[in-house]
């Protein structure tokens, strides 16, 4: 279905907003989303109306913002089909997920020696947690290659797994190449040879219909910023009996069922990790985040960003000297490029004082560019709420700083 992108457009306040004088095109999505006036005025309704400390509370505002909170866990929970509500954490994002399975797997499941398996293309919240474990407790990783395309081969992948694979982490969606990765078939090897599997969801979650229990995987973790949700939050799905196998990644209030000085005992999930007083404002929002996506459909949202990446491939591969790195076929709304001869953010620049946001550096994968032969590359990344005639807007600006070059 096309969608109506100028009602759609009045959602988000902040589009129509000037930058320097010139209409704001936004195509930073995969770094943060915008957020749609639903999801703003939830935070303000939360803070208006029922804040309150949540789950210790006997008072009215307190279980009013418990049952907000917990509201929002189900929810979660629907948009990712968990099978309970126990396997949805509150966390602050995609990295404090990844940090927290990092830390307790790796603490309770591990040996020196050990082998966790991620990919050439991963973001460094998927890389770093792993080497932090790999000086605490020894374990080693090994690394997918990935091909021309940016993608990576299952081939590659089996050959890498070996008896000391203890987990395979990987991203669903590539934040540099677009590369969307067939993690169903991932999910199965390993499975096959028992090695459960993390997938990186960040880039994902906002474009394509996820099913946890379809695909079978044991961990999978998200961003609510990147999904027209409040920053400050983030999910760890988990399966129930691999969540119960790990210990709790930090200590405090709530995480806990009787505390004395010599001896401490943890309460259940999804409570075990959720130490401390979560942001239950957050959460609701990004509850209303999802009623929103659902609102306009995954499947629409789909339908129109592919529209907008194919569009702008196009396009893009028209400048001469222009190159984009990521060619996958299965690709989400995301293009990294370079033009010969002007440095990424010289590119960035210019285009910022045009009014047009795009994100230049290393995109947090610098082992990546190291793989490309690049140091950084300039990033368009689209929403559904972007438009053909804002990525017109986007080739003019480049074509005129290839000009100025
Ligand atoms: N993984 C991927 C693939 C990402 O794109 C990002 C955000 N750029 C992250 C992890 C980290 O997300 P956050 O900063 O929200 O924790």
């Amino acid at each position: 279905m096309f969608l109506d992108t100028e009602t759609i457009r009045a959602d988000f306040p902040i589009l129509s907003q000037k930058v320097y004088g010139k209409p704001l095109v936004y195509f930073d999505n995969a770094a943060t989303t915008q957020k749609p006036l639903s999801v703003i005025r939830k935070i303000e309704e939360v803070y208006s109306t029922i804040n309150a400390n949540i789950h210790r509370g006997v008072h009215r505002l307190s279980q009013l913002a418990t049952e907000s909170h917990e509201e929002a866990r189900k929810t979660v929970q629907r948009y990712i089909h968990a099978s309970s509500s126990n396997e949805i954490i509150f966390t602050r994002g995609t990295t404090e997920s990844i940090n927290l399975i990092a830390s307790s797997f790796c603490r309770s499941q591990c040996k020196a020696g050990d082998e966790i398996i991620i990919t050439e293309m991963e973001h460094h919240a998927n890389i770093v947690p792993w080497q932090i474990q790999q000086d605490i407790t020894g374990i080693a990783f090994k690394v997918v290659p990935i091909t021309e395309t940016g993608e990576i081969r299952l081939e590659d992948l089996e050959k890498l797994i070996s008896p000391k694979t203890k987990l395979i982490a990987l991203t669903h969606a590539s934040n540099v190449l677009g590369t969307i990765n067939p993690i169903a078939d991932v999910v199965r090897l390993a499975h096959s040879q028992d090695v459960p599997v993390l997938i990186d969801a960040a880039q994902s979650v906002q474009h394509i219909p996820i099913d946890v229990q379809a695909l079978d995987c044991d961990f999978l973790v998200f961003s609510s910023h990147k999904m027209y949700g409040p920053t400050g939050v983030g999910i760890l799905y988990g399966k129930e009996n691999r969540l119960e196998q790990l210990p709790p990644y930090q200590g405090g209030g709530e995480m806990i069922a009787n505390v004395t000085f010599e001896k401490t005992t943890y309460n259940e999930l999804p409570f075990k990790f959720e130490a401390g007083t979560p942001d239950y404002v957050g959460s609701t929002a990004l509850g209303e985040a999802i009623r929103y996506i659902e609102k306009i459909g995954l499947e629409n949202i789909y339908f129109q960003e592919e529209k907008l990446l194919q569009y702008a491939t196009e396009r893009l591969l028209q400048i001469d000297g222009l190159r984009i790195f990521g060619t996958s076929k299965q690709k989400g709304p995301v293009i990294s490029f370079l033009v010969k001869g002007i440095h990424p953010y010289d590119m960035g620049m210019l285009l910022d004082h045009l009014g047009i946001a795009v994100r230049t550096g290393h995109h947090c994968a610098q082992p990546l560019m190291n793989v490309l032969g690049i140091e950084s590359a300039v990033r368009a990344s689209f929403a559904f709420y972007n438009t053909e005639a804002e990525i017109d807007i986007l080739i003019a600006g480049i074509e005129r700083i290839v000009k100025m070059f």
